[in-house]
């Protein structure tokens, strides 16, 4: 009897008086559950069904009345559903707000037995002495299939710019040195116009490989199988200030290293990724300043933020994330040569060691290259 009244609770013909007011609230709510754009499902903490909405029986393809009362794993592909019991369980014991499948892939099964990927937001009810989940559920099939179409589009985008990059290098080679040998055969046969023309092909063919090799590279650090292992780069960066010994004492630059720790990544990619932040540290400088570079590090829980810091010309605020975007450069090549790809490639061999890079910076007074990289932990 205890059990059909609560059922009943809100009926008049089982004797309990709802007032209008009560009445008025519970058709709201169930006016803003039934219009609710996402699928809604009410557990108990035995994981049954208590609460359907229309959006999921759209998307499930069952009536509520197929559902209430069944254990939620009906509605979890079947190779799932013994381990999704357990989980019920556990979340049901320590129960927190959380979305699932934001990382990985969950999937719902409908009644014809067709899956498709969906994404939870659980979210515990404590209400009348009793615990329950509520879940919003979504069919974010679209989502995944424009994520999987994007990917496969960069990848085949990448292929291209690296068959492209790597064919064109050849007839670029055979420009830059045929026109040397052009100017040194027969040099004096040409007047001063054609003097200067022949040193504008010899440049522009120069400038084409030199392009072509960053993209080459830039393409490489996004395709190439990573090799973890432990990367000391107290080392790394010796080996990168001996690569650029020269252009160090061409401009009297000083770099000082703190002690740097070891850390899990691709020996070679972080030696592109040191290469580039100091050489640039290096070659933005104003005209007569001595640049003084220092390369710093701290630990941030599981991840390592390193610091390169120069005393150059200095960034606009403006420009602190378009200058991670490939071929992007704020000044003439005169002034100060490059092919802009080395931030892009920066950005790239960070990111594909999962930590994230960015700017701070002062124009005039200088810029702070961060960046984080994994401490000794493997993440792919
Ligand atoms: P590149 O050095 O070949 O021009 P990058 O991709 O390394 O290309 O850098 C992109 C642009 O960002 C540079 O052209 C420059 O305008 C700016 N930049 C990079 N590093 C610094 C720095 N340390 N100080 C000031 N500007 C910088």
């Amino acid at each position: 009897m205890k059990r059909a009244q609560k059922n009943k609770i809100g009926s008049r013909e089982n004797g309990i008086k709802t007032t209008p007011k009560s009445d008025e609230r519970k058709a709201r709510f169930e006016a803003v559950v039934e219009s609710f754009p996402n699928g809604l499902l009410g557990v108990d903490s035995h994981g049954r069904i208590e609460l359907v909405n229309e959006e999921l029986e759209k998307m499930f393809g069952y009536s509520r009345l197929e559902l209430i009362g069944k254990p939620v794993e009906v509605l979890i592909p079947p190779r799932f559903r013994s381990e999704h019991v357990n989980l019920v369980k556990a979340y049901f014991l320590a129960p927190t707000a959380k979305i699932l499948g934001g990382g990985r892939d969950l999937e719902g099964v409908r009644k014809d037995g067709s899956t498709f990927s969906v994404e939870v937001g659980l979210r515990p009810i404590v209400g009348g002495g009793t615990l329950r989940a509520l879940a919003a559920i979504s069919d974010i099939t679209k989502r995944k299939k424009i994520e999987s179409d994007l990917r496969r589009s960069n990848e085949e985008l990448e292929h291209f710019a690296y068959v492209v990059s790597h064919d064109l290098q050849e007839p670029a080679r055979m420009i830059a040195s045929f026109a040397e040998m052009l100017r040194q055969d027969y040099g004096t046969a040409f007047d001063e116009r054609g003097q200067r023309w022949l040193t504008h092909i010899t440049d522009g063919a120069t400038r084409m490989r030199a392009l072509m090799n960053g993209l080459l590279s830039y393409c490489r650090v996004g395709t190439q199988e990573l090799r973890w292992q432990s990367v000391n780069t107290d080392q790394v960066i010796k080996d990168v200030l001996d690569d650029l010994a020269m252009a160090i004492k061409e401009s009297r630059a000083e770099v000082s290293v703190d002690k740097l720790p070891d850390v899990m990544g691709d020996q070679n990619l972080l030696r592109l990724l040191f290469q580039n932040l100091i050489s640039n540290a290096i070659k933005f400088i104003p005209e007569g300043r001595q640049p003084l570079v220092k390369v710093e590090a701290w630990q941030d829980g599981r991840f390592f933020k390193f610091a390169v810091k120069d005393n150059g010309i200095g960034i606009e605020e403006e420009y602190f994330s378009r200058i991670f975007v490939i071929f992007q450069r704020l000044h003439g090549i005169t002034k100060y040569p490059g092919t802009g790809l080395g931030l892009a490639i920066c950005d790239k061999v960070v990111k594909r060691h999962l930590g994230r890079i960015w700017v701070e910076s002062t124009p005039g007074t200088g810029s702070t290259f961060n960046f984080t990289l994994a401490n000794k932990v493997k993440f792919e």
